[in-house]
């Protein structure tokens, strides 16, 4: 009798375990893509908003865009890429831009890239990151796993190696580049200056060219295309504190599964990238990550609650400082 009621209980179990779905699993989101895509922009905070960017705004026409996602506490760049591309806030991974411009970073670090997960994930598939500001390349994504990373100081020619590189016949699994021509206008002149968004434009076009090659090799039928920001810029120019200026980020989404139309719920924040790029690769999540699926950006699937017991000490600073990004907003 025991016997069977044993074998009776296993197939009870086997059965509740088969009907176990991840969140969007249902609905093709879960793993549900072949590659991911993300443009990040140095500088541009909200910013693309108030320029005029027909590509940005055709490629995500049926996308997801947020204006306003938060930046991390300290509105500078090591810190909010390293969180962009790590799922942690800036207390935990600890970087800075002369960390990572002395340190190279290798998978035994205790915040890895996600680069790292989806190496872990796909051990032959083709990674790469292609940055205007080498430090990112040297000090935040791991040395040791494969990743064909490139550098070039030139947005424009940046944009070239991008095409050439997909012309070439490069299918990555994961792929990041990083533009810095926007932050540099915004140091010499500020966020309101014409030049600023001008450049903001021009990066536009940079992001057109690269999408269009894209679509032109395949490489969009089964894939997720971000466009994520670090920080802006004061209107005097520079960044470092809690004005709505530094710390508004833009977040862009599209992809087969993402909402049309949708602005992607109030809690969400650059870092959030991170979590966008395991879920949609299906890759697993390690438990320290803080990133988390906004609300409102799947079709069908409810936003995750941030693990709030991961970074206590972020969650307090960052609850108290928004007073002051919204405080600023008018600025
Ligand atoms: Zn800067």
């Amino acid at each position: 009798m025991k016997k069977i009621t044993g074998i009776i209980l296993c197939f009870i179990l086997a059965a509740s375990c088969a009907v176990t779905a991840f969140a969007g699993e249902s609905n093709g989101t879960y793993g549900a893509y072949d590659r991911v895509f993300i443009v990040g922009v140095d500088g541009a905070g909200r910013f693309f908003r108030d320029a005029n960017t027909p590509n940005f705004d055709r490629i995500f026409a049926d996308g997801a865009v947020d204006y306003t996602a938060r930046a991390e506490t300290i509105t500078v760049s090591a810190q909010n890429w390293g969180s962009v591309l790590c799922g942690v806030s800036f207390i935990r991974h600890g970087m800075t831009n002369d960390s990572i411009a002395k340190n190279t970073r290798n998978s035994d670090t205790k915040y890895p890239s996600v680069f790292k997960y989806v190496r872990d994930a796909y051990p032959d598939a083709e990674l790469a990151s292609y940055v205007h500001w080498n430090p990112i390349n040297h000090g935040i994504i791991e040395d040791d796993i494969g990743v064909n990373k490139q550098s070039n100081g030139d947005d424009g020619a940046l944009t070239d190696e991008i095409c050439a590189y997909f012309d070439q016949g490069n299918s990555p699994k994961l792929f990041f580049c990083h533009f810095d021509s926007v932050d540099g206008v915004g140091h010499d002149e500020g966020s309101n200056s014409p030049n600023y968004i001008s450049q903001i434009e021009t990066v536009d076009g940079y992001i057109g060219r690269i999408y269009d090659k894209l679509v032109e090799k395949g490489l969009m039928e089964n894939a997720l295309f971000i466009v994520v920001s670090d920080h802006g810029h004061l209107i005097s120019g520079g960044h470092w504190g809690l004005t709505a200026r530094e710390t508004n980020t833009t977040v862009a989404v599209k992809g087969k599964s993402v909402k049309a139309g949708a602005d992607m719920d109030k809690d969400t924040r650059n870092r959030d990238v991170a979590a966008m790029v395991l879920y949609a690769l299906g890759t697993e999540r390690p438990g320290h990550m803080s990133a988390r699926i906004p609300g409102n950006l799947f079709n069908g699937v409810d936003g995750e609650t941030r693990p709030v017991k991961n970074e206590l000490l972020d969650t307090v600073i960052a609850k108290i400082t928004r007073v002051i990004t919204v405080c600023t907003n008018w600025i």
